[in-house]
């Protein structure tokens, strides 16, 4: 595991990423190395390759100095903006317990009133060491990705993550706090389709936590990913695998559609953006949503 200390040369960065104006990445590279990631590109920008990816992180000590100048530059105080942390590293990784950069970020976009949307995504539960942050913000939305209510597909896909049973707890905790929260399930895990019973069982624990709000993305087989899952999976079982390489086409997607839009109903929920996110046809709708970040 390699680590060290940075310094980059902004922290609001622009971003293409549909009802998102600005990303803070704190951190470069994540230590989760979640199996399935999409932002194992970033080696690239640090000369590393996909298959490092949780082998090496990098904090950007000076991001929170960084913020107070850039966050001044925007008109209005933000208002109208979202802000998100984080698209390629998760802000609550265990670098977090140590550097509190998403926290010290938090504090200036409070304290300077920014009227905007800050929307953070984790699949940590040290997001609730914030919650006094997040009542001091004017509008905040956390989500709490969850792929499945198994803690040994969790740790097998998400593996230096926290289980899924804690994020699920961490969702109960904010919403009790009155913090506004949404759920991700994303990716949508290739078990499910013949398990329809475990997809249930996810429903049912989002619904008990309290939130209502869900984003749903299917797996993203891009080349470069399905290369390092094809690394990191090997020596699966081949129907595994096979169902993996398989949840890329309409009719599976179509049949777990279905199932899903029964399950929102049964639970009273809200699917965001009112679909369940495919990649390749996502990327096709919005051609300029999905640039990739600057990590510095
Ligand atoms: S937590 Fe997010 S950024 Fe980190 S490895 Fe997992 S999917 Fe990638």
């Amino acid at each position: 595991m390699e680590f060290k200390e940075v310094e980059a040369k902004s922290i609001l960065n622009p971003c293409g990423i549909p009802g998102i104006d600005y990303v803070i990445n704190p951190y470069i590279g994540c230590r989760f190395a979640c199996k399935y990631c999409y932002a194992s590109f970033m080696g690239r920008f640090v000369g590393k390759t996909i298959y490092d990816w949780g082998e090496y992180v990098y904090a950007k000590v000076n991001a929170p100095e960084l913020l107070n100048k850039e966050i001044k530059k925007l008109k209005n105080k933000g208002r109208g903006k979202e802000i998100f942390l984080s698209s390629v590293t998760d802000p609550y990784q265990q670098s977090e317990a140590k550097y509190k950069l998403t926290r010290q970020c938090l504090e200036i976009l409070a304290e300077y009133g920014f009227e905007g949307v800050v929307s953070i995504l984790t699949k940590s539960n040290m997001v609730t060491r914030d919650i006094d942050v997040f009542k001091k913000l004017k509008n905040v939305v956390v989500g709490l990705t969850v792929t499945s209510t198994d803690d040994k597909i969790s740790h097998y896909f998400e593996k230096n993550a926290p289980a899924v049973s804690v994020r699920l707890k961490a969702l109960k905790t904010l919403n009790e706090n009155k913090i506004k929260t949404y759920a991700f399930i994303g990716p949508l895990l290739p078990h499910f389709v013949a398990q329809t019973d475990e997809l249930e069982k996810l429903f049912k624990a989002l619904a008990e936590t309290g939130t209502k709000d869900i984003f749903i993305e299917h797996l993203n087989l891009a080349k470069y990913i399905r290369n390092r899952l094809s690394v990191e999976m090997k020596g699966e079982d081949k129907e595994v695998l096979e169902k993996f390489y398989s949840s890329q086409s309409k009719s599976y997607r179509q049949e777990l559609e279905e199932k899903i839009k029964k399950l929102i109903k049964k639970y009273k929920m809200h699917l965001l953006l009112d679909m369940v996110i495919f990649h390749k046809e996502f990327q096709e709708r919005h051609p300029h949503g999905q640039k990739n970040p600057k990590p510095f």
